[in-house]
């Protein structure tokens, strides 16, 4: 018998930052951050959250931040 197991990524969540200016392109208020958890599944059924993976992007000039590009400011900003 073969069993499904394996990881699989979850609905992201979407959280606008707000009154930090993108480091790229300066507008205000542009910033999304999304995060997104990995869970553990067995046949598709999520059994718990491994770990969550997080970025910023920013609306206006659509560049992309991973987490180690974060700035001072956008750490300040996350939820916890
Ligand atoms: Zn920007």
């Amino acid at each position: 018998m073969i069993l499904f197991l394996g990881i699989r990524p979850g609905k992201p969540s979407q959280t606008s930052l707000k009154g930090i200016p993108c480091p790229h392109c300066g507008q205000q208020g542009t910033l999304t951050l999304v995060s997104r958890p990995n869970y553990f599944h067995i046949f598709w059924i999520p059994l718990f959250t491994i770990s969550t993976s997080r970025y910023i992007e920013c609306s206006h000039c659509l560049k992309v931040f991973d987490e180690k590009s974060f700035t001072p400011a956008m750490q300040r900003a996350l939820p916890r």
